[in-house]
């Protein structure tokens, strides 16, 4: 979780054209630690990176992070590396450790790094499903999404069974002091989205350790999930918009856009009486067609659904057909932050006081340091 401090003005603009840009490791051991996020489902190719005490993912192996301005150079024994742009010291800089559970695997062999992977510093994260009824062929896949990428390569297993996402869970807690836990998953052919399988996990996980969860899924046929999710020992709800305009829905997503933005706003409504006001989000991609105002108007409505408006910047993931669409540069970013983090902060759901989940990490967006800036 982000550390609760205003930031200058220079780190705000430092951290959301970090974001944008990316960073080149000018250490090669930066690029092989198996800490960086590459494939998965929805946005990767990330590191983590704290500064200013604030964890960030920073793209690493983008196409643009390998041209970008900002190098991070060979860290020193303590772990801190001095941030240049071009040649000019700006900024010193750590990246999240390699977690300890790493080293382990289970009893057939399977390493815990292919079950559940940290995000920025203290979440674990995992897609129980690797496979993914939009991915089956490439042309209805989500354009951003490499879910089946790391499955090829290898990096993971295609389903995460509760018996072994239990069992890296507690060795996260234990030893790595993980502080919540991610499931999001691809979306199988069942009218449930997966619902059922997320209630599974999440009861095996709470049965091994107290950790707070977020489950992500599109929306279920039935919204008697939700209370069975949250029985099941999940605290927090993501359903995940993207992209809102139709015809930009249509050509990024084409299968995920047959679920209209309208039924996404009925399952908000009831997730949000069962999990609470803050306690269900969104995570929406800016950078892919959808103007600042659409995305400021489409957050203004689910703030007031009670919903949290998670918008992080498109980052282009190799391998994937927007591998080389621009992502979206600074001032797009500050354009819909800036605003946006008034409006969270004004309708009281800040990242802050979320329980588990993407929007209480907050690494992949600046959005939780611009909550914090002073009105
Ligand atoms: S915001 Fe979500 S996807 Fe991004 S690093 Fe944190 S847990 Fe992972």
């Amino acid at each position: 979780m982000n550390a609760s401090v205003n930031l200058p003005e220079s780190s705000l603009q430092l951290l959301t054209e970090l974001q944008s840009s990316g960073l080149r490791l000018a250490s090669p051991e930066g690029e092989s630690d198996g800490l960086s996020r590459r494939g998965g489902a929805g946005p990767s190719d990330h590191k983590a990176v704290v500064i200013d005490g604030v964890t960030l993912m920073v793209p690493v192996h983008t196409h643009g992070a390998h041209q970008s301005v900002f190098v991070a150079n060979e860290p020193d024994a303590s772990g801190v590396s001095v941030l240049t742009r071009g040649s000019i010291p700006i900024a010193q800089i750590a990246f999240a450790k390699k977690p300890r559970f790493y080293k382990l695997q289970t009893l057939d062999g399977v390493p815990y790094s292919h079950i559940a992977t940290l995000h920025g510093t203290d979440v674990l994260a995992t897609t129980v499903l690797q496979t993914c009824i939009r991915y089956e062929s490439r042309k209805k896949a989500c354009k951003f999404c490499a879910i089946g990428q790391s499955l090829a390569a290898g990096r993971t297993v295609a389903h995460k069974t509760p018996e072994q996402l239990a069992e890296v869970a507690r060795a996260a807690v234990l030893l790595d002091g993980v502080k919540h836990m991610v499931l999001t998953t691809g979306t199988p052919p069942t009218p449930d989205r997966g619902a059922a399988i997320l209630c599974d996990s999440a009861r095996a996980i709470k049965r091994a350790v107290n950790l707070p969860i977020q489950a992500q899924c599109e929306p279920p046929d039935d919204d008697a999930w939700f209370a069975r999710m949250r029985e099941a020992g999940i605290d927090t709800l993501g359903m995940h918009l993207e992209v809102l305009g139709e015809a930009e829905r249509a050509r990024i997503m084409p299968g995920k856009a047959t679920v209209p933005v309208s039924r996404y706003m009925s399952a908000f409504e009831a997730a949000v009486k069962v999990f609470g006001r803050g306690q269900v989000s969104t995570y929406i991609l800016a950078g892919l067609g959808d103007p600042p105002q659409r995305v400021l108007d489409v957050a203004h409505q689910l703030l007031a659904i009670g919903v949290y408006p998670f918008v992080v910047p498109f980052v282009p993931i190799s391998g994937t057909p927007l591998e080389d669409h621009a992502p979206p540069t600074p001032e797009f970013m500050r354009s819909i932050l800036a605003p946006l983090g008034a409006m969270v902060r004004e309708a009281g759901l800040r990242a802050a006081d979320i329980k588990a989940g993407c929007g209480k990490c907050g690494a992949c967006s600046a959005l939780s340091s611009f909550e914090k800036v002073a009105a």
